[in-house]
């Protein structure tokens, strides 16, 4: 059977930078499911989709394929056969894709995927229901999570780096909604599985949380 680790926690915890590197260093495969959902969200942004459209939405599904491919050692997404990579990581589909992804087709779509890769591969696997909902069996589950302020930062850095005008405040507020709305779903909500480890990664720099979790890792492997 397939090792897996599960990642939860919510938006700038710093699951995928923290997740790519736990992944090289054991050469797992490593899986970014908000990039699937993310993929979806253009596609109905594109069609012109409203999110509150949910019949629509749910007829979309059906038009849909998402796959997954690495390429020089980064996951690329696929919608209906184009490299979205570039594509999905604005805010308007950010978004977006939380809005969407409280719909069960979308969730359905996506967790039937996750858990084929899951069930032959050796793979650390982030999003936000993997340990609760698409991996139930995980052998190492985290709950990597930040305070708003600390994952605010985070984001305010990355876009004045990408030279993106963008307000601290602003930028906290739509955590906050996210968070919220992800956390009280209906459907699969982001929650700390039982059996998982809590990281609270805010005054942790990425080397340590890195170690925190090979070291869990580890210990399930002895
Ligand atoms: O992780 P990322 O910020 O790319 O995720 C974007 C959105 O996708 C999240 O806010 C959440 O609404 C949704 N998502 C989800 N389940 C996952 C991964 C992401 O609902 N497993």
């Amino acid at each position: 059977m397939a090792f897996n680790i599960a990642i939860d926690g919510p938006a700038g915890a710093g699951k995928s930078t923290i997740a790519r590197e736990v992944a090289r260093q054991l050469s797992y495969i490593y899986v970014d499911t908000g990039a699937m959902y993310r993929a979806m969200a253009l596609y109905f942004l594109r069609a012109g989709i409203s999110a509150d459209d949910e019949a629509a939405i749910s007829a979309g599904c059906e038009q849909i394929t998402v796959s997954l491919a690495t390429e020089n050692g980064e996951q690329q997404v696929y919608l209906n056969g184009e490299n979205v990579n570039g594509f999905i990581r604005t805010e308007e589909v950010g978004k977006m894709t939380s809005a969407i992804s409280v719909y069960a087709p979308v969730r359905a779509k996506l967790t039937q995927l996750q858990r084929e890769m899951a069930y032959t591969t050796d793979l650390i696997m982030d999003g936000r229901d993997i340990g609760t909902c698409v991996l139930p069996q995980a052998q190492v589950k985290i709950y990597l999570t930040a305070s708003v302020l600390t994952r605010g930062k985070r984001r305010f850095l990355e876009l004045q780096g990408k030279g993106e005008p963008c307000s601290l405040e602003e930028i906290c507020k739509d955590i906050e909604k996210r968070d919220h709305r992800d956390m009280t779903r209906e459907i699969s909500p982001l929650k700390q599985a039982k059996d998982a480890v809590l990281v609270d990664s805010s005054d942790m720099t990425v080397e340590e949380v890195v170690e925190r979790i090979l070291n869990i890792v580890k210990e399930k492997q002895t």
